[in-house]
């Protein structure tokens, strides 16, 4: 069975105390804590065999290679790629995304084309899109979504045209919490002959992704938000996509040839990792996952769940508290607003009592438009929280309806 306190021994900041008061951390939509197995493992890389990688012939070099590859193969698995060559590291969800705008872009993208993705994005998924139509001379459209913030999926079948060439969508609202119907949206796409993105940045997480039941053509995620170092991240592609699309940043390694006439580019996965990759964070992505992996998904899910109807239910009992993102099904992300009380001030007094969230925009500007509002207070959390954390964050809000109301 599932022990969130023998897990929470597990995280050295969660035992810390903040403001004098222990801390209650709900923001875990902007990145999560790590354990000491991924921290000891990034230590023990620059301790015992940090070395650059692909590059020697000596003992360091070689250690090092061999578990930045089988880095790669425990991700390939975790996510049930068919090809290790099919995962690239990068930087990140973002340097993903921009990767693939900038390539994909590059090969498939003409003026007069149209992308399509959706009013709930993270400006990492629309700004590289909206960037590259700008370059190309192509059309950004977007899916609408309700004001329980699901999208609208009747109006997905008259976006997806001919003249349609990329779906990009995430798979998990990191404002609304939305679980998106991925699968039926993929279907929707493919059916058109459409390649999808799904940004799985909020996903991969909490559930179980297997890249090739959905048949996405790209899956993107960060290291940092699934208890992994910052800095590391990974694009998911199909391999006879990727083959097709060319390099977007030249450099070492990703080349098989060079002279000053012509240079012959590298193989599948090294084409797209130019330059000395971030091979010691690759490792501690690889251990997170195996830490992630022992855990289980069906017990991260089940009590995560368990603690977004506890912090849905208890919320919704204090007056004048609105929430944003009401969808059936759900991440464990609550966005909300106290009535006449700025967010800010909000996380503000929250950061007195040692709770933790997030106040702003989120990164995603256009969902905030699209409910007239500057702002939300998130919280987002992760399996290493508690009841008793969330009835401090209910007390808290309490606390600063009395100073602000
Ligand atoms: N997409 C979504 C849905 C996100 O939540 C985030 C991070 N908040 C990103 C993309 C960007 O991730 P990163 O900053 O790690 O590149």
């Amino acid at each position: 069975m599932f022990d969130v306190n023998s897990v929470r021994k597990d995280f050295p900041i969660l035992g810390s105390t903040v403001h004098g008061k222990p801390l209650a951390y709900f923001d875990n939509g902007a990145t999560t804590q790590k354990p000491q197995c991924v921290i000891d493992a990034v230590v023990e890389c620059y301790t015992k065999t940090n070395s650059n990688i692909h590059r020697g012939v000596h003992y360091l070099s070689d250690q090092s290679t061999e578990m930045y590859e089988n880095a790669r193969k425990n991700i390939q698995q975790f996510i049930n790629a068919r090809y290790s060559q099919e995962i690239i590291f990068t930087s990140g969800t973002t340097g993903s995304i921009n990767a693939i705008a900038f390539s994909f872009g590059e090969k498939f993208v003409k003026a007069g084309d149209e992308i399509l993705i959706s009013a709930m994005e993270h400006h990492a998924n629309i700004v590289p899109w909206q960037m590259l139509c700008e370059r190309k001379n192509a059309k950004l459209k977007v899916i609408p979504v309700d004001e329980n913030g699901e999208l609208k999926l009747d109006a997905v079948d008259s976006l997806l045209t001919e003249k349609t060439k990329i779906l990009a969508i995430t798979h998990v609202s990191n404002v609304l919490g939305t679980v998106n119907p991925i699968k039926a949206i993929i279907d929707k796409a493919h059916k058109k002959g459409i390649p999808v993105l799904i940004d799985g940045a909020q996903s991969i997480q909490h559930v179980k992704i297997d890249v090739q039941e959905l048949d996405c053509e790209f899956f993107v995620f960060s290291g940092h938000k699934i208890y992994a170092p910052t800095g590391i991240g990974i694009l998911y592609g199909k391999e006879e996509w990727l083959n097709q699309m060319p390099p977007y940043q030249g450099g070492g390694d990703m080349v098989d040839c060079v002279t000053f006439e012509k240079t012959y580019y590298n193989s599948l996965p090294y084409k797209f990792e130019a330059g000395t990759t971030n091979y010691v964070d690759a490792v501690g992505l690889s251990v997170a996952i195996d830490y992630i992996k022992k855990l289980g998904f069906d017990n991260i899910a089940g009590y995560e769940k368990d603690l977004l109807e506890y912090a849905t239910n208890k919320l919704q009992t204090i007056e004048g508290l609105k929430i944003y993102g009401t969808a059936a099904d759900k991440g464990p992300v609550i966005s909300f607003l106290l009535e006449n009380i700025h967010p800010y001030d909000t996380g503000m007094i929250l950061d007195k009592l040692g709770v933790a969230v997030r106040t702003g925009t989120h990164c995603a500007q256009p969902i905030m438009d699209f409910y007239e509002i500057e702002g939300t207070v998130r919280a987002s959390m992760a399996f290493y929280n508690t009841f008793e954390e969330i009835d401090r964050l209910y007390e808290g809000l309490l606390r600063v309806k009395t100073m602000f109301g």
